[in-house]
């Protein structure tokens, strides 16, 4: 498949099957804003579900947050996003298109209008997106939509601390939207200006960075492979020289995808130190309670980009064979777990018992109603958008209470008891 025409094909199905619609659509658009439709929703909120239980749930040392988006602007100021938060921008003078001047050679002619010798030298642009608080659009009022997620587990590290009685190490997790005022924002909703990060700070002792970096680096393949699908070998880990990481990280790895559109960013792992806690806090915040030492404990940060995580998922699970698209999605991450189909839509008495069988379903899993075309046009939708199983109503269920189950990825039938599905299709998923 020529990759262009992957991504392509990727974001027209996510289009047509109602995954990622263009934001504002019937007004033009709004430069790289997605809105996600009613499958992507499943299929991200699935995602973030999974993380959430894997993460937080089935950690003895973990605590969730969900902070305000808008913070106090002195948290930017402490955390040193207001002075360093920047990309490097270059404009054409001709044709006034700015770009990431990291991004492009700004030696080679203008891609938008052909111009030689036409940049602009770079400067600095802070990235944090701006707002006012209030109904004057004063200084004094200005706030920002947070960049990251992560700050909020810093500035609330001591009320953590201090309701949950946590000794390290441990970590605080969060899912939430984060906003950049990107440059160049770009290729489906790899690059938006309002994204969503699932992150953690792991609060540790800094003799344990070097293992604990080790552990969580394993947890990110795990997340990646197990839980997400990806095949191993399009997920590659990008040492951060030296030069290039943040002056108070001992060591960071950039999961990057091979995405059609090249090999880019998935996630990051950082050590960050004792960086941030020292930002905000003057006392050192965490009090050992065997020799009452305070201290400043250290960070590890494993930081997921859920966008990039649907999109790196939908063009691994794309795939085209014996004349079908299909979704491989994993079953858990599937936006409908299975589809209930009445063999005849004209057979009140197949429609009558679909409808039963589809209803007990539903109390469990999502699940797709089908009754149009023949059985073959159904599942070709339903592969088309990932459903794992598909179940069909016939005449001998009427006799036998049995139905035909339908697998998505080997195509085979079996015969299952009405009674036995809602285990039959748990069982499948592991849940
Ligand atoms: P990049 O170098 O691609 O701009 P970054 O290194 O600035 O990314 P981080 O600050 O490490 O990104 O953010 C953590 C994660 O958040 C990234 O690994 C990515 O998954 C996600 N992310 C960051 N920026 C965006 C964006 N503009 N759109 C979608 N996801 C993003």
């Amino acid at each position: 498949m020529a990759e262009q025409s992957l991504m392509d094909k990727i974001v027209s199905l996510a289009k047509r099957r109602g995954f990622v619609f263009p934001g504002s659509e019937i007004y033009g658009g709004l430069a790289n804003s997605w809105d996600y439709g009613p499958l992507g929703v499943e299929l991200k909120n699935n995602m973030k579900q999974r993380w959430w239980k894997r993460f937080v749930h089935e950690w003895d040392d973990m605590a969730g947050l969900d902070a305000a988006l808008i913070m106090n602007p002195k948290v930017w100021e402490a955390s040193g996003h207001t002075a360093h938060f920047t990309d490097p921008l270059v404009e054409c003078k001709k044709c006034h298109a700015r770009f990431r001047a990291d991004h492009i050679d700004v030696r080679e002619p203008c891609a938008n209008c052909k111009a030689k010798d036409s940049f602009t030298e770079a400067y600095q642009f802070n990235l944090m997106l701006k707002t006012f608080l209030g109904p004057a659009e004063e200084k004094a009022n200005v706030a920002y939509f947070r960049p990251e997620t992560a700050q909020a587990m810093f500035v609330d590290f001591k009320n953590v601390l201090d309701t949950t009685r946590r000794k390290l190490p441990f970590g605080i997790a969060q899912i939430g939207k984060a906003f950049r005022n990107e440059i160049t924002p770009g290729n489906f909703i790899f690059r938006t200006r309002e994204f969503e990060q699932m992150e953690i700070e792991y609060f540790i002792k800094e003799a344990d960075w070097k293992e604990s970096f080790e552990l969580w680096r394993k947890e990110m393949w795990g997340w990646m492979t197990d839980e997400l699908g990806l095949k191993k070998e399009h997920v590659h880990e990008l040492e951060v020289q030296d030069g290039d990481r943040a002056h108070y990280s001992k060591r960071t790895i950039d999961f990057e995808y091979d995405y059609p559109f090249g090999r880019k960013e998935l996630y990051g792992l950082a050590y960050r130190g004792d960086f941030d806690l020292k930002n905000h806090f003057k006392e050192p915040p965490y009090r050992d309670a065997e020799t009452n030492e305070l201290s400043y404990p250290h960070v590890i940060e494993p930081t997921w980009g859920v966008d990039r995580s649907v999109l790196a998922v939908l063009c691994d699970a794309y795939a085209e064979e014996e004349g079908r698209v299909v979704l491989k999605l994993k079953p858990r991450l599937a936006p409908y777990k299975a589809a209930v189909f009445p063999l005849l839509a004209n057979k009140p008495e197949l429609v009558q018992k679909a409808r039963i069988v589809c209803a007990e379903l539903k109390k469990h899993f999502m699940v797709a109603w089908d009754e149009r075309g023949n059985i073959g046009k159904r599942y070709y939708s339903q592969d088309e958008i990932g459903t794992p199983y598909c179940i069909t109503i016939d005449f001998d269920t009427l006799e036998n209470d049995t139905v035909t189950v339908r697998d998505r990825d080997t195509l085979k039938q079996e015969r299952v008891a009405v009674v036995d599905l809602v285990s039959y299709i748990a069982g499948k998923l592991g849940v």
